[in-house]
């Protein structure tokens, strides 16, 4: 590659990077230096390689980004060709971040894209501490904050003081239809996904006696055959296959008798199709505003050339093209970036461990999924109750049906947590609002 080439190919970054201008942070300095840091040092992990995570690597590849690992355990399905560009009918069955990165590599002279076909959760505090950033393009909301609990496990402080070396920002890209949000994380500093996990709504589910009494929707007409009708009349001797057309073809013509049953209109294979697959609707263009957005903010973050967005922008092409961008706050007790336990109040003496464990799955703040609960009881670690572990399971199972305080449990008691929503442990502290609190009110 000649030297002339490369100067023309990089001469747009140039203007911004080589000089000042009002917008540039109080930390930069003009330089060709600049230039020389994006190309050959700044490292940036990938998260993801669906749809926004092809936009994604393009962005970067073409912006000057050279040294870029993507991290994907998925692999290539016919119904992502039409938005996740870097894949083609060939690629189908193949890894999604192997052959992206080989598109990248093969396409974009001088980038140098890693693939690692693995689930995140397999890789260690040393992997992710050796990027300067990491942009995530995930649909999945326990990953994204599986990775923020990663990047808050490297922070060190020195003396209560954070130690902004060990800073690594996160850029979190969303999409959903035609909606779409990205925010700049800097863990320890700024607010974190956990700050403001109430912002997710939780997963749409249909109560089961409207499913079966009074459906109103197609969807409630589908979610009858998928959990009634199918495991009663068993039509194919198998579990339900999103991807066999038998299937869905099947609960199609089920769904829609029961439609006409109840004088619901609405009923089309595709929503079928998803109802069962449990399909978010993709829409290209909403991908490619969000990841645009994202590797703006990727090249904002490695040069300082101008100040990031602070520090959620939000997207909505519903309607019109509507767009905003406002500061969240940080959450002074977050479970995951404050060193400060959360409290939770038991109002009820009877208040069983059961009852606990619906409360963290349940509460918008805390979302977890099959959480594992352990304490220190009488000086001793004690299992109160685990999911995960067949064995420790069935040991603990019986802890369920008894009380907090029938457990040892008591004001002020610390409860260890572990879920597959973070790498960390959290720590939670019950409150038991009795004897003199109660008789206050
Ligand atoms: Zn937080």
């Amino acid at each position: 590659m000649s030297c002339d080439h490369t100067q023309r190919r990089w001469s747009n970054l140039r203007k911004v990077l080589e000089r000042s201008g009002p917008f540039c942070r109080p930390d930069f300095e003009p330089s060709t230096d600049n230039l020389h840091m994006l190309l050959d040092h700044c490292r940036v992990l990938v998260v993801g390689a669906g749809g926004l995570g092809c936009e994604l690597l393009k962005n970067l590849a073409l912006m000057g980004f050279r040294h870029l690992h993507v991290i994907d355990m998925d692999t290539i399905e016919l119904s992502n060709l039409n938005r996740q560009f870097l894949f083609r009918h060939k690629d189908i069955g193949f890894y999604k971040a192997e052959t992206a990165a080989k598109f990248i590599n093969a396409r974009v002279p001088g980038c140098n894209v890693i693939a690692h076909n693995c689930e995140i959760q397999t890789k260690n505090e040393a992997f992710f501490q050796s990027f300067h950033m990491v942009i995530c393009g995930l649909d999945s909301i326990v990953a994204r904050r599986w990775i923020n609990g990663m990047l808050l496990s490297l922070l060190t402080y020195d003396n209560g003081e954070l130690n902004q070396s060990t800073v690594i920002p996160m850029i979190d890209g969303g999409t959903e239809g035609f909606k779409g949000n990205v925010r700049v994380i800097l863990p320890g500093m700024s607010p974190c996904i956990e700050c403001t996990l109430d912002l997710y709504p939780p997963q749409v589910t249909y109560p089961l006696c409207t499913i079966a009494n009074t459906p109103r929707l197609p969807e409630h007409c589908v979610e009858y055959v998928k959990v009634i009708q199918w495991p009663k009349e068993n039509p194919f001797d198998c579990a339900i296959d999103g991807d066999d057309p038998q299937h869905i073809n099947w609960i199609y013509e089920k769904s829609n008798d029961r439609a006409i049953q109840f004088g619901i209109q609405g009923m089309t294979y595709r929503l079928v199709q998803g109802v069962v697959k449990n399909i978010i609707p993709a829409v290209a263009s909403t991908n490619a505003a969000i990841a645009a957005v994202c590797a703006t903010e990727a090249f904002k973050l490695a040069t300082s050339c101008s100040a990031s967005l602070t520090n959620y922008m939000v997207l909505n092409d519903l309607d019109g093209v509507y767009t905003y961008t406002y500061e969240a706050e940080k959450r002074k007790d977050c479970l995951a970036c404050s060193q400060i336990p959360r409290e939770i109040e038991i109002k009820d003496s009877k208040y069983k461990l059961q009852n606990l464990i619906d409360l963290l799955c349940e509460r918008p703040d805390m979302q977890m999924k099959s959480p594992g609960l352990t304490a220190i009881i009488d000086g001793k670690n004690k299992t109160l109750y685990m999911q995960m572990v067949a064995s420790i399971e069935e040991r603990t199972r019986e802890n369920l049906s008894k009380t907090l305080v029938e457990l040892g449990l008591r004001d002020g008691s610390e409860i260890y947590v572990a879920d597959i929503t973070t790498p960390n442990t959290i720590t939670l502290k019950l409150r038991f609002l009795q004897g003199e609190n109660s008789a206050n009110q």
